[in-house]
């Protein structure tokens, strides 16, 4: 079984080019929502505590099976610790060996990045040059290096209620946009053409509002990802054009979970599939109500572990036994005492 670390996985994007990762990290993503009915699917499963939430996400066609293990704990910052860390693993459907098993704090980072870029390709105008970005934290970066694939971004407002953190998106984002730095979401918003709201926070949250935003923009909402952890005024949904991952899912944990009524437009794979229109209108609102769903952790596993082997990056490690004999199991313990 290969395991790919965080230096494989540093050597791996080093060998790749980050865009060209990033490049074919949205080809594997749409190719895998593009063969939507070809994978076995279930919410996630969510272990929730009163500072967070450790989920089990799995999904499977009929070649692989991928889960991942990751948490949310919004308040880790302020300890020193990430909100977000990941394992990921990727096994053979056929047999159901093991084959690798990854770090998947940076592959989440970079899946769920690669995810807002896709929605943002059938939702956003395409000459949207102005983003606004609403919290800058881990997140953050991977957000703008993708986004950029899609459209022709150029400029990027920023708030986070963190300098620190503001800061920080300035020193590793310089050179990619031009970078406005802003000391509220108001003024993040103004003339902006693609809105993401990538904050932490176990609460419901108000930042954006009908009245807020300007016509033609499209929401990509992340950071609600959980029951009880939402970013929008729920009003501002029935003004949008809505879009999910995965309806079951995101009626739990999308901002749809406080306006549940409210009409959804589509499932992301019906957008790439064709099976509906994205934005249709350039004055409308468009909201892609992102939660995070295990098809994108399958197409970066799947992606990495094929990269892994062409470019003979990871460590083979002995964590599934092989006896000569498959039922003498025991073998691999203990030798047979002498006569
Ligand atoms: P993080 O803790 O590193 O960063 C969050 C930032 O939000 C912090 O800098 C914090 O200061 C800022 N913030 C909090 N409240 C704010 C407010 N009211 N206004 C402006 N800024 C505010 O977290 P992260 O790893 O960057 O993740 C961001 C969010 O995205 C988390 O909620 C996480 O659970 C979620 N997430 C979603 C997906 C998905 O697939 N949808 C994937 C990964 C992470």
């Amino acid at each position: 079984m290969r395991l790919i670390t965080i230096s494989h996985l540093k050597q791996l994007i080093r060998e790749t080019g980050m865009d060209h990762f990033l490049r074919q990290n949205l080809a594997s993503l749409e190719a895998a929502f593009g063969r939507w009915d070809e994978f076995r699917k279930s919410p996630r499963h969510a272990t929730h505590y009163p500072q967070g939430v450790i989920e089990l996400m799995p999904c499977a066609d009929e070649e692989f099976y991928s889960f991942k293990y990751v948490n949310g704990h919004p308040k880790n910052t302020a300890a020193g610790r990430l909100s977000v860390v990941a394992l990921g693993m990727l096994a053979n459907a056929r047999n159901g060996y093991p084959l690798m098993l990854s770090e998947m704090t940076l592959l989440t980072a970079i899946r769920t990045a690669s995810t807002t870029a896709l929605g943002a390709k059938y939702l956003a105008r395409p000459e949207s040059r102005h983003l606004a970005l609403i919290g800058t934290g881990a997140q953050a970066e991977f957000q703008l290096l993708a986004l950029r694939q899609v459209l022709p971004i150029e400029q990027v407002s920023y708030f986070d209620t963190d300098p620190r953190a503001m800061g920080k998106f300035a020193r590793n984002m310089a050179g990619y946009a031009t970078l406005i730095p802003c000391n509220s979401i108001d003024a993040a918003l103004t003339d902006s053409d693609v809105v993401v709201t990538a904050t932490a926070a176990r609460q419901h949250n108000r930042l954006l509002g009908p009245g807020m935003i300007p016509p033609g923009s499209h929401i990509h909402a992340m950071g609600g990802d959980c029951p009880g952890k939402t970013e929008l005024d729920p009003a501002l949904l029935a003004q949008c054009r809505i879009v999910v991952e995965y309806l079951p899912q995101s009626l739990e944990e999308g901002e749809i979970q406080l306006a549940k009524e409210t009409p959804v437009h589509a499932e992301l794979w019906e957008l790439v599939n064709g099976d509906k229109p994205g934005r249709q209108d350039p004055g409308e609102l468009t909201l892609f109500d992102s939660v995070g769903f295990a098809l994108e952790d399958f197409a970066i596993l799947q992606l990495v572990y094929q990269l892994a082997c062409d470019l003979n990056i990871g460590e083979e490690v002995d964590l599934i036994p092989s006896p000569a004999d498959p039922k003498d199991l025991y073998r691999v313990l203990f030798s047979p005492p002498s006569p």
